[in-house]
């Protein structure tokens, strides 16, 4: 496919990475790995997915230097690492200390079950920012949605985050009807207590047993007024996070709600995703993925600027919205583990 791209505003030396609706993309998201030690019941089967080969994987090198063509000829200004679970991969203090150089806001989306022993190194290599993903504050839920009993780990982690002098830390918690909607209050507490920003995020159609439905997703509305009853709230000036957030009055920190099926982002989304393999994707949602890693390994003289075109051309296609709710939405192949949410 050959595409004819007009010529861009330039940023600083860059040129700005527009897509057809006028979206300026500053932000990508790398998963490192598909692997992971957890089995979320919303994301990985009970027995886990087929694994990429080792040789398929990028290397550190190889994705630092992709993150390379998006920061110096794109102008990213933001680049968050994830998986799989991202601490599972043996080089992560290495992937980070590689990337802080580029200057972007560098962070991590973990399970946090290795994150005691991680974070302070992981600060030294240059990393910014840590958001860990709990779903339930019960060690049997906890067990049972992750399928491992590794609560007190992941509790640990947290704390090892803040003493580490990341900040904010930010918990994300997927709310799901029927699971764990009795826990929202009490997450709530949890980050007041905690000194971390709980995110609740809507369960979405990414999950690999496809057991997804519009009744499990509790909206970000209900969780705002459930909170709000409790401790009340203010809601602050949106910006490109997908997080809408709400300050407590009282001075007691912030949460925030990420409404992906009931109020989509997508028309401030700025992000762009590369899998463990080397694909890139303008969406989460997107069934089609452009093979940068082909071009890294083709041995061509000039690899720098097929990697930009083949970026541009990603971002030209990218769509309007996910569509999540519409009648005829078709389910990426991936599932999130496979993407790198
Ligand atoms: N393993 C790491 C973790 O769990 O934080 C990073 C990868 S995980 C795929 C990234 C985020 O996606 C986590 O916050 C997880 O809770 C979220 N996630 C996974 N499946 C999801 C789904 N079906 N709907 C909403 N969020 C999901
Ligand atoms: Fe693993 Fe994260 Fe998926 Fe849970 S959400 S199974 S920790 S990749």
């Amino acid at each position: 496919m050959t595409i004819t791209l007009a010529p861009q505003p330039t940023l600083g030396g860059t040129r700005e990475l527009v897509d057809g609706y006028g979206r300026v993309h500053r932000d990508l998201r790398i998963s490192i790995t598909d692997r992971c030690n957890f089995r979320c019941t919303y994301c990985m089967p009970a027995e886990g997915l087929p694994t990429l080969p080792q040789d398929d994987v990028l290397t550190a090198a190889e994705l630092t230097r992709i993150a390379t063509v998006f920061v110096e000829h794109f102008g990213f200004t933001s680049i968050r690492l994830t998986g799989g679970e991202p601490t599972v991969r043996a080089d992560l203090v290495d992937i980070v200390a590689g990337l802080a150089p580029l200057g972007t806001d560098l962070s991590l989306t973990t399970n946090g079950s290795r994150l005691g022993r991680l974070a302070p190194r992981l600060a030294d290599a240059g990393l910014n920012r840590v958001n860990v993903s709990l779903d339930s504050l019960r060690r049997d839920r906890f067990a049972l949605t992750t399928r491992r009993d590794a609560l007190d780990e992941v509790l640990a982690g947290i704390r090892a985050a803040v003493a580490a002098g990341f900040s904010p830390v930010k918990v994300n918690v997927v709310v799901t009807r029927g699971v764990n909607d009795d826990e929202i209050e009490n997450f709530a507490r949890f980050g007041r207590d905690e000194g971390v920003v709980v995110r609740f995020i809507e369960f979405m159609p990414l999950d690999a047993d496809n057991r997804w439905d519009r009744q499990s997703v509790v909206p970000s509305a209900e969780i705002v007024d459930r909170i709000n009853d409790l401790f009340p709230l203010e809601a602050l000036t949106a910006t490109s996070s997908p997080a809408t957030v709400h300050r407590y009055l009282d001075g007691g920190g912030e949460i925030g709600v990420i409404g992906s099926v009931t109020e989509p982002f997508c028309g401030s989304c700025d992000r762009v995703r590369l899998t463990a393999e080397g694909q890139l994707r303008s969406c989460l949602f997107s069934t089609e993925e452009t093979d940068l890693r082909t071009i890294l390994r083709s041995g061509s003289d000039h690899p720098t600027d097929q990697l930009q075109r083949a970026i541009e051309a990603t971002v030209a296609s990218k769509w309007a919205g996910h569509g999540i709710t519409a009648v005829n939405f078709t389910r990426p192949a991936r599932s999130m583990s496979q993407i790198g949410g």
